[in-house]
């Protein structure tokens, strides 16, 4: 905001704190004379449509072309955008950008005729071929897409939905274009007393406060706007939740759970499981709140009350070198071979760590086969921010690793087990800097971090997960959700995870409206199977047993190579259990007994 003015322009950064992209493409024209073999590719790929039925070698043959022009596009892509993601008002970069992405509109229409042509050959035939020697290394994929023929529907159907799809997703783009662009939010009195308009961007800021006037200004403001829009947002939510019923149907699947299910492979038990665990266990999320009570000496707390931080005094500078040595000391019990790897984030530049004027706000790990895998940070020398760091190296370890292990076809790894790694560095330098500190507000701010973030990804994104279960089911069962029902659902599920611990203020019923996730088609468990994963395998880690370690290695080495519950099955999670839910559980009870131990 106001600092953004002397803020330095990318070309004062020392080179050390950005990422090198030079190996990726040294200069702009080898990246054209990159994208000028798109064509090429292409033609390759497409010389095998109407040729698939003939013999396994051709599928063979057109699979390695597929993954041949995939793998260039996403090289080409991945430049692009971190490029543009420097600079994001140099309009020449993002021409580079706005170039690779039509091109990928443009190829996957041209490229679409593969899976139906596949599917449309003879069960006997496509058994011999997929059980031949030709396509053993591509048999898990090819048995991945024949999962799905009995929900494929005829070439013309097929089409038909394709044509409609835009149409048919219209209420999510005007869901995102209310929130984003057209949502306008009152002024509020900040700290100082100065008017300042809410934006999504400021709103927790100001929930941090430790004013409550403020926090509960802010509040109001952000569910004021959200209740002025709540029909046209109540259809915008219900249209969606009908078109996953929609395909659903067409598609002859048991439920829009079990569609959304399907892709992963996950049972439906692995998600009501995690539902029914949380529920039990929701007298130790309480149990925080009351301390949070005890602590504040306060008679109740108010839903606008919850995100302030327990250590409000507790300050700490982190200089970017004393980050990195926290982050190789804290990653050492994942071994030797993994902490030189390591040390190439730091010496080969994966990472661009300053803030400049126009860089890409927030931080990710993003990367291809043929890139390293680099991090984006804005960092600011806060202790949150190393945690990010963490957070971001686990990802991009997760990647190396992947792709070290396996060919391009598997390297990428799924979703659902993607903030597994990431989540598990962030509780390894969590044990390191709770072993090593001297300072006890430090140990307190630490405490407090981690029953957050179990609040925040286990305890809120099962709420949400168990939301987007009672709308979807509701709808099925023929109910409308109208403005007023998803209202007075969301606001009971709300008294349900909060307990008696905090009174909720009414307005809290329209968070429903404000959620983006809920466009999704139910993604936000995978955020709390993740934690709950995390929070055994660092435990296995640190445990110091070897073959723990081997099992955890083997994870971040799997990509896609297996399905996803087998992959964490034998790293030592079985998610198909509350085992690990109620692990997680366990330690959160932990850490908020020594947080209350510590604080009073
Ligand atoms: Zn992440």
């Amino acid at each position: 905001m106001s600092n953004s003015v002397q803020q330095a322009t990318r070309s004062e950064i020392p080179e050390n704190m950005k990422w090198d992209l030079s190996d990726l493409y040294a200069s702009l024209e080898d990246w054209d004379k990159d994208f000028a073999q798109i064509a090429k590719k292409l033609n390759n790929f497409n010389q095998y449509q109407g040729k698939l039925a003939n013999c396994a070698e051709n599928i063979k043959l057109a699979l390695e072309n597929s993954d041949a022009l995939d793998r260039l596009l996403e090289k080409l892509y991945t430049f692009a955008h971190l490029l543009s993601d420097e600079d994001m008002t140099n309009s020449e970069n993002l021409s580079y950008l706005d170039k690779i992405s039509s091109k990928f509109a443009e190829i996957s229409g041209a490229t679409a005729w593969f899976t139906p042509e596949l599917l449309s050959i003879s069960d006997n035939k496509m058994d011999e071929y997929i059980n031949s020697d030709t396509l053993s290394f591509y048999k898990r994929s090819l048995d991945e897409i024949l999962r799905a023929k009995n929900h494929i529907l005829s070439d013309k159907e097929e089409a038909l939905l394709g044509k409609a799809s835009e149409v048919l997703s219209s209420s999510s783009k005007t869901f995102s274009m209310l929130n984003n662009a057209d949502i306008k939010f009152a002024e509020i009195e900040d700290e100082d007393g100065n008017k300042v308009e809410l934006t999504h961007g400021n709103y927790i800021k100001f929930l941090e406060s430790d004013k409550q006037d403020v926090r509960k200004a802010a509040f109001n403001a952000m569910y004021d706007a959200f209740y002025n829009l709540r029909n046209t947002l109540a259809s915008t939510l219900e249209a969606t939740v009908k078109r996953h019923i929609l395909s659903v149907n067409l598609r002859g699947y048991d439920s829009a759970l079990s569609a959304a299910l399907y892709p992963d492979n996950v049972d439906i038990e692995v998600y009501d499981n995690l539902i029914e665990t949380v529920n039990e266990k929701l007298p130790s999320l309480h149990n925080y709140y009351n301390l949070r009570k005890k602590v504040f000496k306060v008679d109740s707390l108010n839903a606008y009350d919850l995100h302030t931080s327990l250590i409000p005094e507790f300050k700490i500078d982190v200089p970017w070198d004393t980050a990195c040595n926290w982050i190789r000391e804290a990653f050492k019990p994942l071994g030797k071979e993994y902490c030189d790897i390591l040390e190439q984030a730091f010496d080969k530049r994966w990472i661009d760590v300053l803030e400049s004027k126009g860089k890409r706000s927030g931080a990710y790990s993003s990367g291809c086969y043929d890139s390293k895998p680099f991090v984006l940070m804005n960092y600011n020398n806060t202790l949150s921010e190393v945690f990010t760091l963490a957070h971001e190296l686990g990802h991009s370890m997760h990647s190396y690793y992947s792709k070290e292990y396996q060919e391009y076809h598997y390297a990428d790894y799924k979703i659902f087990v993607a903030e597994v790694a990431s989540t598990t560095n962030e509780l390894l330098l969590h044990d390191y800097l709770m072993k090593t500190s001297k300072d006890e507000n430090l140990k307190q701010y630490l405490l407090n971090h981690y029953c957050d973030s179990v609040r925040s990804t286990l305890f809120r994104q099962t709420m949400f997960a168990e939301f987007e279960k009672t709308i979807h089911s509701n709808v099925e069962k023929g109910l409308a959700l109208t403005a007023d029902s998803l209202s007075e659902w969301y606001y009971n599920l709300n008294l349900k995870y909060h307990g008696n611990a905090v009174v909720l203020d009414k307005k809290l019923e329209m968070e429903w409206s404000r959620i983006p996730h809920f466009y999704y088609n139910f993604y936000v468990y995978k955020y709390a199977t993740g934690h709950s994963a995390a929070c055994i395998l660092s435990k296995n880690i640190l445990s110091g047993n070897t073959e723990l370690l081997d099992a955890y290695m083997g994870f971040l080495k799997a990509g896609s190579s297996k399905n996803v519950l087998d992959i964490m099955k034998d790293a030592g999670v079985d998610l198909t259990t509350s085992e690990p839910t109620n692990i997680a559980i366990k330690e959160f009870d932990n850490t908020v007994t020594l947080l209350e131990q510590s604080l009073l």
